[in-house]
């Protein structure tokens, strides 16, 4: 038997890529520079046509069409995702999460403060 997560599936795929994504955000420069700006603005804008989920995507892009990607610093990037994160949460009936720099800093960058993750 195949081990779990061979292949994928869209729930193992969206934890894999929402972690990637968060963790990503918390670590872009407060003050990016252009090029930076331009690579993460391309990386996100990239989602809604190459995400390997088509209905993910297809809603994706409809989302991000009237939410353009922030990436202005990494408080805005941070909101912005968790935002977007929030939407998919909403319609898949899962809890909203909290979008302040200090709940989404304790999920991906510095952990809470009493060590505990989730
Ligand atoms: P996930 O939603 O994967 O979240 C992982 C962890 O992130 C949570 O445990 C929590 O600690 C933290 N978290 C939760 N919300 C936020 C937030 N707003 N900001 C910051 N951190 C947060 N699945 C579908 O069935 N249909 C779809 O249309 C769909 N679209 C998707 C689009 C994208 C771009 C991505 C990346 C994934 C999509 N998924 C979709 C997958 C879905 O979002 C979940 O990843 C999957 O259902 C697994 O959910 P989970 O409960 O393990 O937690």
């Amino acid at each position: 038997t195949p081990p779990e997560g061979c292949p994928p599936d869209v729930e193992q795929l969206g934890r894999a890529t929402w972690t990637f994504l968060h963790t990503t955000a918390a670590y872009y420069p407060d003050r990016p520079t252009p090029r930076q700006k331009a690579n993460m603005y391309s990386l996100l804008s990239s989602l809604p046509i190459l995400y390997p989920c088509t209905h993910c995507a297809a809603d994706l892009g409809e989302n991000v069409k009237s939410h353009p990607p922030d990436v202005s610093g990494r408080v805005g990037l941070s909101r912005w995702l968790c935002e977007r994160h929030n939407e998919v949460n909403e319609k898949l009936g899962k809890p909203i999460f909290d979008c302040s720099i200090k709940k989404t800093d304790e999920r991906w960058k510095d952990g809470p403060s009493d060590g505990r993750c989730d």
